[in-house]
């Protein structure tokens, strides 16, 4: 696997492998690798012929800076297990190669971003469409691969390649969750065992919605025995339980009117947040 930090030479390098008519796949992460980001590299692996994943964790993309200065960084066993996914290429770049000057050009991604995560962590997708521009500019790939995990990112980077004409295509790929059902995640590594045992909770919780819904339930009563359920456990904090539109992720009223629903969660267990999603169709 080649390793490369800076993006002249990832250019470079990219141009000649385009002229040989390679089809280019690309996974950014933020590292901290786990079984969620292989599937994203199994992903571009069985469809394009290159595939190329960034680790960089991103400041632009952080509103809270002790989230940004304890977020596990783990290059080296990455490194390992790229290589041993059958990944083809690492782009790894220092800070200072990505944000050489300070930037002025801002993102807004309008009613996709005024909800949940957009709303509780203001800035933040701000931050993800510049890094994830940059990143687009520099490995031009056919495909991208976006974790269903974070489902308002893979909304607002759909917007983002619609809107500026990104020549590629965008791919969601299903979460991988823990035998409990907790989503992987990189933050997952800072719970403590006692948290650790908590934090399927949420996966449940996304469960219980999604069976009342099917029965027929209408959605604020839903709403309010997926808050209660919460609220029973004293360990967990929810931000919000959000019954949306799957496409447009603007609250959803009526599950009649919607092809597909998104059940979002998003809470605390201890200082670690934690999100998690469904997508149905009912
Ligand atoms: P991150 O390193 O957290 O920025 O994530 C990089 C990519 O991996 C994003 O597209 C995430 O949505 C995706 N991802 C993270 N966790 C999972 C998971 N459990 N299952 C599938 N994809 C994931």
């Amino acid at each position: 696997m080649l390793v490369i930090e800076r993006k002249e030479e990832l250019s470079t390098y990219l141009a000649t492998q385009r002229q040989a008519g390679k089809k280019i796949g690309f996974v950014p992460t933020m590292g901290a690798l786990h079984q969620g980001h292989l599937s994203l590299i199994a992903a571009s692996l069985s469809q394009t012929e290159l595939t190329v994943c960034s680790i960089f964790v991103n400041p632009a993309q952080f509103n809270n800076i002790q989230d940004l200065e304890k977020y596990p960084r783990t290059l080296e066993k990455d490194r390992a297990l790229l290589k041993e996914a059958g990944c083809q290429l690492l782009f790894c770049p220092a800070k200072e190669e990505m944000y050489p000057a300070p930037t002025y050009t801002s993102f807004s991604f309008g009613p996709l971003e005024t909800v949940m995560e957009g709303y509780f962590r203001p800035g933040h997708f701000h931050g993800v469409g510049l890094v994830v521009s940059k990143l687009f500019h520099l490995v031009q790939p056919e495909i991208a691969f976006f974790g269903q995990k974070d489902l308002q990112q893979c909304r607002i980077i759909e917007q983002l390649v619609k809107d500026l004409f990104f020549p590629l295509e965008v791919q969601l790929v299903p979460t991988v969750r823990e035998a409990d059902g907790l989503a992987m995640s990189s933050r997952n590594a800072r719970l403590t065992p006692a948290q650790r045992a908590q934090a399927g909770i949420f996966y449940q919780a996304l469960q219980l919605g999604e069976r009342r819904l099917r029965e027929g339930i209408e959605i604020g009563r839903v709403q309010a025995e997926v808050e209660a359920f919460i609220g029973q456990n004293k360990a967990v904090k929810l931000e919000y339980f959000c019954v949306a539109d799957g496409g447009t992720l603007q609250p959803a009223q009526d599950v009649q009117q919607h092809n597909e629903l998104a059940l979002c969660i998003a809470g605390y267990i201890g200082e670690i947040r934690l999100i998690d999603n469904l997508l149905l169709k009912i």
